[in-house]
């Protein structure tokens, strides 16, 4: 079974994949275009057959495989791009945490179980598991803790870079189908991952840093020790201005060995979310939450509408809490929870209006009052 392999008529063209992002990530513009770019090219790589003039595969021009590293921090995005990106071109998805893999004979987990994890989603159709998108996230805590990599070999970091090399830059693994430990008895699936599409993320706390001290002081305009003493969200924005003029020996000096940098040659830096930013995302998106919970409500025959001034308050306290977006669905389950446990009974209650009031009374840890 499976999707047949993509012709270059079928592919989306960049500003398509870009407007589908559009629909659900709100922001994060330049990363959404950096990645619609390398996602064309890489699904113009799988159709390129050779220049159809007696080239054969041996000579023809190799088109090289563009992995997509993302930076920024929690909550900004990164995961909610890859997925929507997987969504568009409808191929299976996986995510993988970078700090529970360790290169093989150690304890944890083996990088061919993200393999086997992009395989299960595709219902264990290993040519639609070979097209698909693997999201691998907290890559930056893979990276070296050493600046000096000949001191000790560090197993959590540089030989976990080491073992998903290969994975990355596309190799034929045995999975093993039952996941685990590879086992003497147990028969691996062999899945090439030349096609796989990568995308890596992580926050780089320090980045930045790293950043201003190789240009210097007044390239830029202010010190890293400037920042002590300013809110942690002016931090995160002043490292994304920064982190513009990235270069990958910046990477190196984080603690990525360079091979596996070069095995991911498009990266883009995500902005943090602001809280009009922060609104935008509870109203807008196609998923939005305030469009679920009105659909949820709705269910109950109940017409829910949030105030203006709600939202931003929301919006506030979200961006408080300084998880990005993520913090938004707590707050907003949170607020909700008394509502949805007690609307369902009380028929009469046709339409509830959630108010500034009521968010802010609940942000302060009191209950929310109901109509009735
Ligand atoms: P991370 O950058 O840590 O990978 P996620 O993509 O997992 O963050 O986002 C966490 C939550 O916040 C998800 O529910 C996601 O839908 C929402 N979210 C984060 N950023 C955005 C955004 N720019 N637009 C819309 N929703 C977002």
């Amino acid at each position: 079974g499976g999707a047949p392999a993509p012709t270059l008529a079928s592919i989306p063209k960049p500003q398509q994949i870009k407007s589908f992002l559009d629909e659900q990530v709100v922001g994060q513009d330049a990363a959404k275009k950096v990645m619609s770019v390398a996602v064309y090219n890489h699904y113009k790589r799988l159709a390129w057959k050779g220049d159809g003039q007696g080239e054969t595969d041996q000579t023809a021009t190799r088109l090289h495989k563009s992995n997509i590293l993302l930076i920024g921090p929690t909550g900004c995005g990164k995961t909610l791009l890859a997925q929507t990106l997987a969504e568009m071109l409808d191929v299976p998805f996986a995510v993988a945490d970078a700090t529970t893999l360790t290169e093989a004979g150690y304890v944890g987990e083996d990088v061919e179980n993200i393999l086997l994890r992009l395989l299960q989603k595709a219902d264990m159709d290993v040519d639609l598991a070979q097209r698909g998108i693997i999201y691998i996230d907290e890559i930056d805590k893979i990276a070296r803790k050493s600046e000096n990599p000949s001191i000790t070999r560090d197993v959590s970091g540089e030989g976990v870079q080491q073992a998903l090399l290969k994975m990355l830059e596309g190799t034929v693994a045995n999975v093993p189908p039952q996941g685990g430990r590879k086992h003497p008895y147990q028969d691996c699936i062999q899945i090439d991952t030349s096609q796989i599409l990568f995308i890596c993320g992580g926050a780089f706390v320090g980045l930045d840093e790293v950043v201003q001290k190789r240009m210097g002081r007044n390239a830029i305009g202010f010190m890293p020790g400037e920042n002590r003493g300013r809110s942690r969200n002016n931090r995160d924005l002043q490292a994304s201005q920064v982190l513009r003029h990235l270069e990958p020996d910046d990477l190196v000096k984080y603690g990525l060995i360079p091979e596996f940098i070069g095995r991911m040659p498009v990266s883009a830096v995500l902005e943090p979310l602001d809280e009009s930013t922060l609104q935008s995302i509870l109203t807008d998106p196609r998923d939005a939450l305030v469009k679920q919970f009105r659909t949820l409500l709705s269910m109950d025959n109940v017409q829910l509408q949030f105030d203006a001034d709600a939202i931003q308050a929301i919006a506030k306290e979200a961006h408080r809490r300084k998880t990005g977006a993520r913090a938004l669905r707590g707050i907003v389950e949170e607020l909700m929870l008394d509502l949805m446990y007690d609307l369902p009974s009380q028929s009469e209650v046709k339409e509830f209006t959630v108010t500034k009031a009521m968010v802010e009374q609940h942000t302060g840890g009191k209950v929310l009052p109901l109509p009735g």
